[in-house]
């Protein structure tokens, strides 16, 4: 199925502000949240798809890329989307959001939010990673496999930290709560302040005897191979993000998000301007003079050309579509040929004379023309 815009998803105009983008995700949440619809697969997919669109419209970052560059530039998968969210995701990630909402944080999922009287989850931090394109895999789209050194669950523990599950107890200064609570004097009087317990930093629980291999962290430096699909088209900058494939967090708490920076490699022949694709190419003199058909490289392979007799240096062709695809459009650009004349740097004896003969006739002769610059022959070629 096509993926729906996330505009359009929460039923909110493209230059919303964050309120206006909470406001529309709360309705869509209350709507379709599973306590109020049991069993029905449409309202649970609708919920995720609000959710979904919800995570990306909410963080800055994300939505300026999907601003750019649609569902395209939200995952590694060619064709756009989101690596998707399951039921717990979404209560983990939105406990607080929900609670705040008014309505039920968690139902039957999963591992809990971070509200009054619930335990801290763990976020692991979010991961750069570049990775070098050609100009070739960008006309085409590329799936690679990159390896990502990062924090990993250990797997001797089970990312709890703990040597064996005996050496996990209720932490005994905030009771398992997670949080502490003062009393402040203030001018209203005193104040109960909660904070987040220092001891247990929130988890409520203290390993008594830490895991070896992780040192109590739970989790550990490692790799991952992650397979990118990138789609064709995107550009030097541009930044794919990856849901959950950031850093492990503790305690199989969420993972961190894992983006990745684009960067293009110079072409050896092509020139890139948005979508369209430079050629400098060389014909001979007689070529130039008698028109011909010549062979040109593009992108995807060779393609051919007519040459009109009379042809001069700087003379610009356009071949349609032969340019790179659009991210969004999916419509090609242009390749725009610079037709320049080869001067041969040395000539023998014969064509010395020849040449010379030439030279001297009537339809050698050049006429001065004023000289535009090759980016003013681009505008107005693009005028006609
Ligand atoms: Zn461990
Ligand atoms: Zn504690």
């Amino acid at each position: 199925m096509e993926k729906r815009d996330y505009y359009e998803v929460l039923g909110v105009p493209k230059d919303a502000d964050e309120q206006t983008i909470k406001k529309a995700y709360r309705q869509k949440a209350i709507q379709y949240h599973p306590d109020k619809n049991p069993g029905d697969k449409e309202a649970e997919e609708k919920f995720k798809e609000a959710a979904e669109a919800y995570e990306v419209l909410s963080h800055p970052e994300k939505r300026q890329q999907y601003d750019r560059f649609g569902h395209a530039g939200m995952s590694g998968a060619a064709g756009g989307g989101f690596q998707g969210f399951d039921m717990g995701d979404i209560f983990s990630r939105f406990g607080d959001l929900f609670e705040e909402f008014g309505i039920g944080g968690m139902g039957g999922f999963g591992r809990g939010g971070r509200g009054r009287g619930r335990q801290a989850v763990a976020k692991g931090s979010n991961l750069r990673v570049k990775v070098k394109l050609s100009l070739e895999e960008i006309a085409k789209g590329v799936e690679k496999n990159i390896k990502v050194q990062k924090y990993v669950p250990c797997p001797d523990c089970g990312s709890t930290g703990a040597k064996s599950p005996n050496a996990v107890k209720t932490c005994p200064t905030c009771h398992g709560n997670g949080y502490t609570v003062h009393v402040q004097q203030s001018l209203f009087g005193a104040m109960q302040m909660q904070s987040e317990c220092a001891h247990c930093h929130g988890t409520g629980k203290v390993i008594t005897d830490k895991c070896p291999r992780c040192g109590g962290n739970g989790v550990i430096r490692g790799e991952e191979v992650i397979n990118l699909k990138i789609p064709a088209g995107v550009a030097d900058g541009m930044q794919l993000s990856m849901n959950g494939k950031g850093n492990a967090a503790p305690n199989n708490g969420i993972p961190g998000d894992l983006f990745v920076l684009i960067e293009e490699e110079k072409h050896p022949l092509f020139e890139r301007d948005g979508n369209n694709l430079y050629l400098e190419h060389y014909i001979t003199f007689p070529q130039a003079v008698l028109g011909a058909t010549v062979d040109i490289p593009t992108i995807d392979g060779k393609a051919r050309i007519r040459i009109a007799p009379g042809t001069q240096s700087g003379t610009l062709l356009r071949l349609n579509g032969k340019g790179l695809p659009g991210l969004r459009s999916y419509q090609r650009g242009d390749l725009i040929v610079n037709v320049n004349v080869w001067i041969p740097k040395s000539v023998s004896k014969e064509q010395k004379q020849q040449i010379e003969q030439w030279g001297a006739a009537p339809e050698f002769q050049p006429k001065n023309e004023k000289h535009t610059s090759f980016f003013e022959r681009v505008r107005q070629f693009f005028n006609n």
